[in-house]
């Protein structure tokens, strides 16, 4: 048996008659960019999520980079994000001319540790991006009481968490705004690259947006200047359909968990750990152990496929030599790059499939 880290073209086997006829009919009437279907995604996505304002844009990393933009955060401030995320999370802080300032993780549940946070609050922070990583929602109540005691904004990076909750309270609308990315493999993926900026607050709403579309909210009237950051139509089509699957799939991948952590009990590895009043959503199942390279190579060698996220922790990457970390300086990121494995997670893994992954797994221990 093969097994892929992700199946995508079986989901699109289970709706392709919905996604065909989308496409289809934005190639007939030609509204590739700005077409009816974008709006009526950021309607819906705004509905799903139940914060009023949702932009659309091009990809994850712009929305994150235009939120700090449109926050006016820019040189000589500094912006806190946590030791272990994809690389956007960092990367858009010196974007903006901004410096990222590291934090470590929570040892259980991966997310940046909260406690961690004030000691590297300075007079020039100026935002916290926390990261919902792997989808389990960080530590939000207490984030944004460190938030509210500094003066600081909140960015969630949710892009890997759509409709995972904290206390009941959707990841998204604990800060300041949101971001998403509907990058193809995320928990609600467009066919290409997509993103999206949500808030409650109105004009950070229309700053965001005129960013994303050269600084005009209609033709030609281009108060300040933007950049070119939309969501194409054809990916609107795919989200539109899409999004009235994903509580379905998001509820497929947290049984998938479910089941690859009851097969899993015994053997001599560290199991994913859900917070009490936490709904994870699963973007990754990812597990830990002390022989990972033994490990990943004997799955693959059964035709298992598996991925590392991340194999460095962002301080400790080449590109941020300049901070010159040491991975003492970050204990927890440090020891767990070397530890963590993602095993196939997606809404269509048959409990086939999961059984040979987790029996594969026992026979090495
Ligand atoms: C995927 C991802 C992004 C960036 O999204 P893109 O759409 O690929 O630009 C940002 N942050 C995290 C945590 C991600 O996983």
């Amino acid at each position: 048996m093969q097994v892929p880290f992700v199946d995508l073209k079986a989901q699109y086997l289970s709706i392709k008659t919905e996604i065909d006829e989308a496409i289809a009919q934005i190639l007939q009437n030609t509204s590739f960019v700005g077409g009816e279907p974008v709006k009526q995604f950021e309607k819906a996505f705004a509905k799903y999520t139940g914060i009023d304002h949702c932009i659309s844009c091009a990809n994850g990393t712009d929305s994150l980079e235009i939120l700090l933009k449109a926050m006016d955060i820019g040189a000589g401030d500094e912006v806190i994000v946590p030791a272990v995320s994809w690389i956007s999370t960092s990367e858009v802080v010196t974007l903006v001319g901004a410096t990222p300032v590291f934090v470590d993780i929570e040892p259980d549940y991966y997310t940046i540790d909260a406690e961690k946070i004030e000691e590297k609050v300075t007079s020039k922070t100026k935002a916290i991006i926390p990261v919902h990583l792997y989808g389990h929602p960080a530590n939000m109540p207490a984030i944004m009481a460190i938030a509210k005691k500094h003066n600081l904004k909140v960015v969630e990076d949710c892009a890997q968490a759509h409709g995972a909750s904290r206390e009941g309270k959707v990841v998204g609308a604990w800060g300041h705004c949101a971001s998403f990315s509907f990058y193809p493999g995320k928990n609600l993926g467009a066919y290409g690259d997509a993103g999206a900026m949500l808030t409650n607050t109105p004009a950070l709403a229309e700053k965001a947006r005129r960013i994303a579309n050269h600084g005009q909210l209609k033709k030609h009237d281009h108060q300040i200047e933007g950049r070119n950051s939309r969501m194409d139509t054809l990916q609107a089509a795919v989200l539109n359909v899409k999004l009235h699957y994903l509580d379905q799939w998001t509820q497929a991948r947290i049984n998938n968990a479910a089941q690859y952590s009851k097969l899993l009990a015994g053997a001599n590895i560290i199991l994913p750990a859900t917070q009490a009043n936490v709904r994870h959503v699963f973007h990754l199942y990812v597990i830990r152990s002390k022989q990972r390279d033994k490990l990943k190579e004997y799955l693959k060698s059964q035709g298992i496929a598996t991925g590392i996220h991340y194999p460095t922790a962002l301080p400790l990457l080449p590109c941020y030599q300049r901070f010159k970390h040491t991975p003492n300086d970050f204990p927890v990121a440090a020891q767990y790059q070397n530890e963590i494995l993602s095993l196939p997670m997606f809404a269509e893994l048959t409990e086939e499939q999961i059984i040979f992954i987790t029996n594969t797994i026992h026979k090495l221990y």
